[in-house]
């Protein structure tokens, strides 16, 4: 990636004239242990939604958590916890950090041609994790706790990726703090991800073959075209390595593997979630429908009734509707389409009952239950939104404390509301403002000993938070 794979962050303590590179046969376990790792990670994540668009569609989100973890189950270390997360990026882009955080860029994503190709990215990522590449190379450090050094972190990733004034504030404080740090890839390390993740993909049912020609795709994309792709860049992709790649595929019987209908369902899902132009691209959709020229007709129809709704076309959208509802099976996605449909017809009521038999096909479902407590916020039905809100299994959306706290806000219970607003800005990585929003439910007298214990405890959580990422910016 632009970002790389491959992070090398290496804080030393040594003069200047005595830096030596870290020994990555180090013992893992003596650098960072698996529940720091993961304790980096969900700093890291927090600090990356501060500085890039990390979608929180549950369509999408579903579909590439479901994915990592499929093909994570075949890994050598299937007790390895995952959380694959989409960054609204147009670049071709994926990276990996400790705790087994993988975030893969839309462009990517928009990229592959099948399944097996992404998952071949995934399966690569997933690779650099299990086998602690990253976590091997961060050396053991005094001098930073791990929100410091998920702030690092973040900001050398975002140095990369076109973000200058994050980028010299994490040079500046590399240069102040003696801090040796670099970003690198071994070219050990990246075949060891490619061979290790082929296995993987291969063993989870994909098609191996479609990992070379995926990664000489993108490669001759690059000699015609933009340039070399970020992906390439950062997990540098050799002619001996695709030649290697295609020697290890021939291993491997061809599958013949079809792709499922959630990829391309969360294909067009992205494809109106990072359109700039509704209109041309309901153009383009309806030219292929009336050429044939797709790979899942219904996707099409999917990410037409999508761009009819957005540019609202009520009639149109219905035509669309009646056909996935006639020609696919029962899915969510098809019972939003039809809810946003009647509101957009001002069929309030309608909508209401949409999303009631919704959810009693499909109870405590993230999509749907954010979706109607949405819209119920925005009619002032708070109760009734919160009530849906709460069957929601926990969560480490944003949004969804952020509707919680609405809900919270309008049914008088404020200081609730305040505590779980500072949830929805603490994932967000903005830990001062978090603070402040716990500061103002202290100052609420209505309050029992349960949630004031509660208060009093996210309040030193985040004020100690807070003081060990500002240590980062004063070096
Ligand atoms: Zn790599």
């Amino acid at each position: 990636m632009r970002y790389c794979l491959l992070i090398l962050l290496y804080v030393a303590f040594l003069p200047a004239a005595a830096i030596e590179l870290p020994d990555i046969g180090i013992s893992a376990n003596t650098v960072m242990s698996p529940a720091d790792e993961q304790k980096l990670g969900e700093n890291f994540i927090r600090q990356l939604r501060r500085q890039v668009f990390v979608i929180e569609d549950a369509q999408i989100n579903n579909y590439i958590n479901a994915l990592g973890n499929r093909l994570a189950s075949y890994s050598n270390k299937p007790e390895q916890k995952f959380n694959f997360f989409v960054i609204k990026d147009s670049s071709i882009n994926a990276f990996a950090v400790p705790g087994g955080f993988v975030g893969i860029h839309s462009g990517l994503i928009l990229k592959t041609h099948s399944e097996s190709e992404l998952a071949s990215v995934v399966a690569h990522e997933i690779s650099h994790v299990t086998q602690r590449h990253i976590a091997r190379m961060i050396a053991d450090s005094k001098r930073f706790s791990l929100p410091a050094m998920a702030v690092l972190i973040a900001a050398v990733l975002m140095a990369g990726a076109g973000n200058p004034e994050v980028g010299q504030a994490a040079a500046a404080a590399v240069m102040a703090g003696n801090v040796q740090m670099q970003i690198n890839f071994t070219r050990t390390h990246e075949t060891e991800a490619d061979h290790i993740g082929m296995q993987i993909l291969a063993k989870a049912g994909f098609e191996a073959h479609d990992m070379p020609s995926f990664f000489e795709r993108l490669q001759a994309a690059g000699r015609y075209h933009q340039g070399v792709p970020d992906f390439l860049r950062t997990h540098p992709v050799t002619t001996d390595r695709i030649a290697e790649a295609r020697v290890r595929a021939e291993k491997y019987p061809r599958q013949q593997k079809k792709d499922t209908p959630l990829y391309h369902l969360m294909k067009a899902k992205l494809l109106i979630l990072t359109a700039d132009n509704k209109h041309s691209l309901k153009k383009k959709l309806e030219k292929m429908l009336k050429t044939g020229r797709y790979r899942d007709e219904r996707a099409i129809r999917y990410a037409l009734a999508l761009t009819l709704l957005a540019t609202q076309q009520g009639d149109a959208v219905q035509t669309q509707i009646d056909w996935l509802f006639k020609n696919d099976a029962d899915r969510i996605i098809y019972h939003l389409l039809k809810a946003n449909l009647a509101l957009l017809q001002n069929k309030f009521v309608k909508a209401m009952q949409v999303y009631e038999q919704a959810l009693q096909a499909y109870p405590g479902d993230k999509m749907l239950g954010i979706s109607y407590a949405e819209k119920l916020l925005q009619n002032n039905i708070a109760q009734k939104a919160k009530a849906v809100l709460l069957k929601i299994p926990s969560s480490s959306n944003p949004y969804y404390y952020h509707l919680l706290a609405k809900a919270y806000q309008a049914t008088g219970a404020i200081a609730t509301a305040h505590l779980t607003l500072a949830n929805s800005y603490h994932l967000m990585g903005q830990t001062k403002l978090a603070l402040e929003q716990i500061k103002l439910a202290r100052q609420q007298q209505n309050r029992n000993s349960y949630l004031t214990s509660r208060i009093e405890t996210r309040y030193k959580e985040l004020t100690t938070q807070l003081l060990e990422e500002k240590m980062v910016s004063k070096y």
